[in-house]
């Protein structure tokens, strides 16, 4: 099964994301500049009203450690994709509970997660928050941020400058009551998109029904305005595994492989007669059904016509087909008891009657000579013995005249 891949892109509003804390990190920099040379916190930077970034500080601008130590940054695990530092944990663990976590929120039943882009958990710099908080980051793509009151705010004004919510405002700052001090530093957020992205790939099995095709073939047996079925339709069924792909739970690719043909279908063939009412064909080669005393001729009897022969068997003799054909009914009619009848086409049909036991289903096709019922007693019958009729064209004709 050929499957076209689509391969995991990465989210274009991640990468927006990602560039944006690129460009914070930058910013941060110019920050650590202006540290350097006044030697103070990068908190005391900040101006009343206005905001510092929380986490994103890399120490690959020329920084050395113990410098952004010094300057307040604190060393924890960063949890990092691409190089960007989307949250600094205390530890390892928290970094790890914080990824797991993560990950275990977007999984699906039945699909493959992973993330999007690679995610790593290494040493970094900046400002350490709670694993909880990082979640809400690195999930909600909420960017921390740290907003210092002017005085005379509300929470509620705080919240709807941030479009934030008030239960998350209150998560973050559980101290801070209804009115803010000037001053006050506050845990504010701003809402993106996620920083990650989970990967989510799910394998569905889809099947669906080939419907069989009809096949009319021209039949110069049958006669006109009739038709037989010759083979029986049967629905196939094909099967194909569809991979559908998820990006924090939204579907946003389906990749369909091709169908695999379970059973194929097989095509019903109806015989469509063709032959002209009246336009009788010459007579196939008849074999005795059985071979025994003709116990009663064709013709004249009791003051009625006999519309065939009576051979005397033993019951349970084999009645063969006296030519080929397709059985037309086989049932138990009443005076001719187990019957089976044979269309031989072309006009010619075989009658055997008063049998014991029926060996074949309408529809069925025979060869000369099959066996199709065992011989009896059955309907209105004297003794055991087969009645066997031949018709040419629905008129009964005198079988002896046929047989060898
Ligand atoms: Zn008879």
């Amino acid at each position: 099964m050929k499957s076209k891949r689509n391969k995991p892109k990465i989210h274009p509003v991640l990468i927006a994301v990602v560039a944006g804390l690129s460009a914070l990190a930058v910013v941060i920099a110019v920050f650590i500049g202006l540290a350097a040379t006044t030697e103070k916190s990068p908190e005391s930077q900040a101006v009343v009203g206005s905001m510092v970034v929380d986490a994103p500080v890399t120490d690959d601008a020329g920084s050395t450690a113990a410098k952004l130590i010094s300057l307040g940054y604190q060393k924890g695990s960063a949890i990092k994709t691409n190089g960007v530092q989307l949250a600094l944990c205390q530890s390892k663990e928290d970094a790890q509970w914080v990824v797991d976590s993560m990950l275990a929120t977007s999984v699906m039943e039945g699909a493959k997660s992973k993330f999007s882009v690679p995610v790593t958990i290494e040493d970094g710099y900046g400002h350490i928050i709670g694993k909880e908080e990082a979640l809400l980051l690195v999930s909600t793509g909420t960017v921390s941020l740290n907003y210092i009151a002017q005085g005379g705010e509300t929470a509620q004004a705080v919240c709807s400058a941030f479009f934030m919510d008030e239960a998350a405002f209150k998560t973050l700052n559980a101290a801070a009551g209804d009115t803010i001090p000037a001053g006050t530093v506050l845990k504010v957020t701003s809402n993106a998109q996620p920083l990650l992205t989970v990967h989510n790939e799910k394998e569905v099995v889809e099947e669906e029904v080939i419907p069989f095709e009809t096949k009319t073939v021209q039949d110069n047996t049958l006669f006109k305005g009739t038709s037989r079925v010759k083979q029986a339709g049967v629905n196939g069924l094909r099967r194909r595994t569809v991979i559908v792909t998820y990006h924090n739970g939204l579907e946003i690719a389906r990749d369909e492989g091709e169908y695999t043909v379970i059973t194929e279908p097989v095509q019903k063939i109806v015989n469509e007669g063709t032959r002209k009412a009246g336009d009788i064909g010459s007579a196939p080669s008849f074999r005795w059904p059985l071979t025994g005393r003709i116990s009663s001729k064709f013709g004249p009897r009791w003051g009625k016509e006999h519309q065939g022969i009576d051979i005397a068997v033993s019951e349970g003799t084999n009645v063969r087909a006296a030519a080929g054909g397709t059985v037309l009914r086989a049932f138990n009619n009443g005076g001719y008891g187990l019957f089976v009848e044979i269309d031989h086409g072309s006009g010619w049909v075989t009658r055997y009657a008063h049998n014991s036991k029926l060996l074949v289903k309408p529809g069925q096709e025979v060869v000369r000579g099959e066996v199709v019922a065992l011989s009896g007693n059955t309907g209105n019958s004297t003794g055991p013995h087969l009645h066997f009729e031949i018709r040419r064209g629905g008129t009964p004709v005198d079988p002896q005249l046929y047989l060898p």
